[in-house]
């Protein structure tokens, strides 16, 4: 039987673009380690993504450089639940030019297929994680940080796990 997939989340561009692209959006400030953040938020994402993981049987996780925080700032105001969090902090070294989650998200997933929700990728982490031993079969969801993540990014998602990923071996 196939491990049960991932749906590994990014903060920054993805449920936070860049610019307020749709009156979905609300504004927050919020402060971390002293520091305030503005952010654009859609209170939709959360009930989405939710019911994508549900419909898929995947399991939601956080990989953005938001960690913890992201339980505490963003979760609920977006109505998702605590997420398990991908350390992404811990050691930024890029070798090839993949990015700097890209190690430990490949580390983290341990053969288990995956989706992945972000605005930074590039071929360099494809190629890294097709060439990474013990990473599966995965899907990068690239979408633009202007805009942020939209019902066509989560239908990418949907059809992928539900055609390839979700089918029985
Ligand atoms: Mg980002």
């Amino acid at each position: 039987m196939r491990s049960k997939p991932l749906l590994l989340l990014d903060v920054d561009g993805v449920l936070n673009p860049s610019r307020r692209s749709s009156l979905r959006y609300r504004r927050h400030n919020c402060v971390v380690d002293g520091g305030l953040y503005r952010l654009l938020l859609d209170r939709r994402h959360g009930p989405l993504l939710l019911s994508l993981a549900r419909d898929t049987n995947a399991e939601l996780v956080w990989a953005t450089t938001w960690e913890e925080h992201a339980n505490v700032e963003i979760a609920p105001r977006v109505g998702l639940p605590r997420l398990p969090v991908i350390r992404v902090t811990g050691d930024p070294v890029s070798k090839a030019g993949e990015h700097f989650k890209t190690r430990p998200v490949a580390d983290y997933v341990d053969g288990r297929p995956f989706v992945w929700f972000d605005d930074g990728l590039t071929t360099a982490d494809d190629d890294y994680l097709r060439a990474h031993e013990g990473v599966g079969d995965f899907l990068l969801v690239h979408v633009d940080a202007r805009h942020g993540l939209d019902g066509n990014h989560l239908a990418q998602a949907r059809e992928w796990l539900t055609g390839t990923a979700g089918a029985a071996d």
